[in-house]
């Protein structure tokens, strides 16, 4: 089955629930207004659904292939990529100076859910170029600005980010590539990287790696790790692509999921050193890369709910058609299948989880937007802590939901879901990778815990509670019966975060054990609570908005997500605030 962008969905979200229409009245966007927004938005749903989406499939089926170190991505895909570059989707959000449409990030990770929705193995490969755009904006010399960006910008040549090695994967300070100074002041590269995405393909004529590599007097640990940019192609002086770098991709994986993605092991220096040039200063490396991972982590975040959304629209779909049993109080049978309460209940939870995690993902792009644009210092400072907090929430909750979700899509086809024909079984194996880069979702729950909540002495985490608490108190006040439970039931997922969130900055700063034991847990009642207020947040300015027939829809999705899933909260505290005790004492129950 198809993608349809759900373009509606997607602008109420970012408009109600994200914070968008408020920071447009603001003016953090200059003079944008409303209808460019929703054109762009109109344009971009347009383009995933009539010329991506048809490529998901033969994607997966015919994948990326290598042969003597030349990648062919599936058919169709030049072509695609081609016209999607051309029509300026690349540069939505990047700077003017270097041919972009500085729109907002908001706006553009609306736009990279549909890319990824369409054909996650598509839409992975510009997230990597939109960040190698990040980190050179923010840390690349004026020459390396001027050589690279405008390509890159256009979507004329591709980046990559090159962490991973052998023995170096979530600990990035492992890693042993080795970077030598040359006389020119440019830099000659030695080693090995594996799992590099794009690393190799034949979409454009020229990749820039982003490789983190170690001078020679390096210190060790990730203090001692410098940014090197090294074309596949050097330049010629007139900027073109020239002469061959000493950079070359070994082979490719064969993977559960995104089969259309070329994931490459990439050699650089066997001919005596790949040319690269330092972005940013030596040994600075990881401050520039974290420029590039905090967005591509808030991209990873939005193939979760892409994923999530492709598939509910996929089991929605097939529950309408497909025909067991007799339905309770129905004349004759077989009904289809989505009048069954069991099957109702696994649509309304894709439904929730995808909305949910949609809304936290624009939320903290509106918030990256506001940490560049806002008015002033204070206000810049803020939303970049607020940013900061909510980017590992986004990533790891999304991901785990775009997961889950992908499996109950699975579910909901029966017998068929699990056949390969029907696609759902795609979404599910295309699902899995995104909880495991980017950081894998432990290592995000294990920053949330150690370095977002102690931010400001604790005061980012505690006003946010507060926002929460504040839309409670709304959804009280808004006396709808429509809302069922739903103020009582958020109320208390909110009390259950501020209490394990106090415990966490509070008693258990001094012992770390506990604390990380906890700290999955811990996140996902975070985005339980976060989740739940903003489709509340939602449902309360469609019921605001008169003459919105779409009112009684969200308040029910709200409520339903109040009532049923966020109920969870209460067990989740007991877990982060009891039961790290039985995970630090239970080392026997894993012996043998
Ligand atoms: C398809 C694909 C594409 C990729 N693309 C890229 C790319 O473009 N560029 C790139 O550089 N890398 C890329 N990667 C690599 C990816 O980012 C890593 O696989 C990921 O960071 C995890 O590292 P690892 O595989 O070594 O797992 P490990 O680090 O060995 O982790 C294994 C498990 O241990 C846990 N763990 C590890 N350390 C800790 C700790 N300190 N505390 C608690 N738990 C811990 C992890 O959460 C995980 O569950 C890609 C990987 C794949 C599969």
């Amino acid at each position: 089955m198809t993608y349809r962008a759900p373009v509606a969905d997607i602008a109420f979200a970012l408009k109600h629930a994200a914070g968008f229409a408020p920071a447009l009245a603001e003016g953090i966007y200059g003079d944008l207004g409303e209808d460019l927004v929703d054109q762009v938005l109109e344009e971009a749903g347009r383009f995933a659904t009539e010329v991506l989406s048809p490529l998901n499939t033969v994607g997966d089926r015919q994948g990326a292939r290598f042969e003597n170190g030349v990648v062919t991505t599936p058919p169709g895909w030049k072509e695609a990529y081609a016209a999607w570059a051309k029509a300026g989707w690349n540069g939505l959000a990047a700077p003017a100076q270097w041919g972009g449409q500085e729109l907002p990030h908001a706006l553009n990770a609306a736009c990279i859910e549909m890319w990824n929705s369409a054909a996650m193995a598509f839409g992975l490969g510009p997230v990597l170029t939109m960040g190698a755009v990040d980190a050179l904006t923010a840390h690349g010399s004026d020459e390396i600005k001027r050589g690279y960006l405008p390509k890159l910008v256009s979507g004329e040549w591709t980046g990559t980010m090159q962490l991973t090695e052998p023995q170096a994967g979530s600990d990035v300070g492992a890693l042993r590539t080795k970077a030598e100074r040359a006389p020119d002041g440019s830099y000659r590269i030695t080693g090995q990287k594996i799992f590099i995405t794009y690393g190799e393909h034949d979409l454009t004529d020229n990749i820039i790696h982003l490789v983190l590599a170690r001078l020679p007097d390096a210190p060790s640990g990730t203090r001692g790790i410098s940014l090197f940019l090294v074309p596949k192609f050097l330049l010629n002086a007139d900027g073109s692509p020239g002469v061959r770098n000493d950079a070359r991709a070994h082979s490719i994986e064969h993977k559960l999921g995104i089969h259309g993605s070329p994931t490459c092991t990439m050699v650089f220096g066997d001919q005596g050193g790949a040319k690269g040039f330092l972005v940013g200063e030596e040994n600075r490396g990881m401050a520039c890369m974290f420029t590039m991972m905090n967005q591509a982590r808030l991209a990873v975040a939005l193939q979760g709910v892409a994923i999530a959304e492709r598939a509910t629209q996929q089991a929605l779909a097939y529950a309408r058609e497909r025909r067991q049993g007799r339905a309770l109080g129905a004349a004759a049978g077989p009904s289809p299948i989505i009048a069954h309460p069991d099957v109702k209940r696994m649509l309304l939870t894709m439904r929730a989880l995808t909305r949910a995690a949609r809304a936290i993902c624009y939320a903290t792009a509106v918030a990256l937007d506001r940490a560049q644009r806002g008015s002033d210092e204070r206000a810049r400072t803020l939303a970049h802590e607020r940013a900061s907090l909510l980017t590992p929430v986004a990533k790891a909750f999304a991901t785990d939901i775009g997961i889950e979700v992908a499996s109950l899509g699975v579910q909901v086809h029966g017998g068929m879901g699990y056949i390969e024909e029907t696609g759902a079984a795609q979404h599910y194996r295309d699902a899995r990778i995104a909880a495991i880069y980017e950081g894998t979702n432990g290592i995000q729950a294990i920053d949330l815990v150690t370095r977002k909540l102690p931010l400001a002495g604790g005061a980012t985490v505690r006003a946010y509670i507060d926002e929460l608490r504040a839309t409670v108190e709304a959804v009280n006040a808004a006396n709808d019966p429509g809302f069922g439970a739903t103020g009582a039931r958020l109320g208390e997922t909110v009390e259950s975060l501020a209490r394990t969130t106090d415990w966490l900055i509070g008693p258990q700063q001094n012992n770390p054990e506990t604390a990380l034991a906890g700290a999955t847990p811990y996140l996902r009642l975070f985005a339980t609570a976060a989740g739940g207020a903003l489709l509340a947040e939602e449902a309360l300015a469609a019921a605001r908005l008169a003459g919105n027939g779409a009112a009684p829809a969200r308040i029910a999705i709200a409520r339903f997500f109040a009532e049923n899933l966020a109920v969870g909260a209460g067990g989740i505290e007991r877990s982060v605030l009891e039961g790290a005790d039985s995970v630090n004492t239970a080392d026997a129950a894993l012996a043998g």
